[in-house]
């Protein structure tokens, strides 16, 4: 998807130190929002903004499921103005991605690419992210028919035929969600059996608008200004077809942003952080909020809730580590 830049603004950047009480790796919906709240509570905090500055909302257009703009607002402005917010707080937000960190001792240590910080407490927001199908036309085409969210793009496709592609729960459930703005739906997948949960399934299978290619795969995506058709092949008789369409969303799995953190932060088998007492992690100090743990609801709006509840979890925490 194309993404656009969400960075520091023109005003002078505020010093960096070498040791904060916080530091917020990610800067998405869940980073932004622990900032705001921990920089409010006078706890000096850094963002490390991570490979996409704003997170995955800065890849979409409007949105207008995140509640306080009755008009759609535009993702990376949404984003925008997360990040000057929490900087009008008073939190140091640098564009930098995280390589390395060690949390086995305290205070625990942070490496950028070129820089190296101390925090007292962590809270890991990195996120998560769609899995692509490896198409050019994937890149070509982000933003303009090419989707990994029918939540948060589907109404912008009323009336057109769309191009669904996977075979599990989120596949299913988005292609059945789509057919309350689209024309039609084909469902695109490698297999002859779906994997998703069999009422979804029945649902799908009832719905008149949704029919199935089975094993089939998408092997090109083509237009101009956006999306006009997507080709697909037929694995087993290797017959190839263009498919007129006016949007494709890719549903194939995500993968949690956590590989930085194998070894040291306790994850389920899909790579997804485990929480013990709503916002910790396996180490003590160490908080999550978002989509790197959260499989399950994936909206910026949630995001935003789980990053305040860490904020909140973190100020509590090294309020009690002071007075020990
Ligand atoms: P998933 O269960 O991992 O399914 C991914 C689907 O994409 C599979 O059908 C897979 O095909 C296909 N796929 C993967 N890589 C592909 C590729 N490169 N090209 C073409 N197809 C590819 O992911 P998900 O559907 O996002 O679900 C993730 C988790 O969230 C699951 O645990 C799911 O139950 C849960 N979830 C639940 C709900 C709900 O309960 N309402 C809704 C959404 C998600 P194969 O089948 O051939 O492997």
């Amino acid at each position: 998807m194309m993404a656009t830049d969400v960075r520091a603004t023109e005003k002078p950047e505020p010093e960096k130190k070498r040791k904060y009480d916080v530091i917020i790796l990610g800067s998405g919906p869940a980073g932004l929002t622990a900032a705001i709240y921990t920089a409010r509570a006078r706890l000096q905090t850094l963002v490390i903004s991570g490979n996409l500055p704003g997170g995955q909302l800065v890849t979409t257009s409007d949105v207008e499921n995140y509640p306080g703009f009755p008009n759609p607002i535009f993702g990376p402005e949404l984003m925008m103005n997360m990040r000057q917010q929490a900087e009008r707080m008073e939190a140091v937000v640098i564009d930098d991605h995280t390589t390395q960190v060690d949390f086995k001792h305290h205070p625990f240590r942070i490496l950028t690419t070129d820089k190296e910080f101390e925090a007292e407490a962590v809270i890991v927001a990195t996120g998560a992210s769609p899995r692509k199908l490896g198409l050019k036309g994937e890149e070509t085409f982000g933003g303009k028919g090419v989707s990994y969210c029918a939540t948060c793009d589907g109404p912008f496709f009323k009336g057109e035929n769309l191009v669904v592609v996977g075979g599990g729960d989120s596949a299913v459930e988005e292609a059945t969600f789509l057919t309350k703005f689209a024309r039609s739906i084909q469902l695109v997948h490698r297999r002859d059996k779906l994997r998703a949960s069999k009422i979804l399934q029945e649902r799908a299978f009832e719905n008149p608008k949704i029919t199935f290619l089975w094993n089939t795969v998408v092997t090109d995506i083509s237009g101009d200004k956006k999306v006009h058709s997507v080709t697909v092949q037929d694995l087993n008789t290797k017959e190839a077809k263009k498919i007129d369409c006016g949007g494709i969303f890719i549903a194939i799995g995500h993968d949690p942003n956590t590989q930085i953190f194998k070894g040291q932060l306790d994850m389920d088998e899909h790579g997804y952080l485990i929480l013990k007492n709503n916002t910790q992690t396996s180490v003590e100090g160490v908080f999550a909020a978002g989509d790197v743990h959260d499989h399950k609801y994936k909206q910026a709006v949630t995001a935003a809730g789980f990053g305040c509840m860490a904020a909140m979890d973190v100020e509590k925490y090294l309020q009690e580590k002071r007075h020990k």
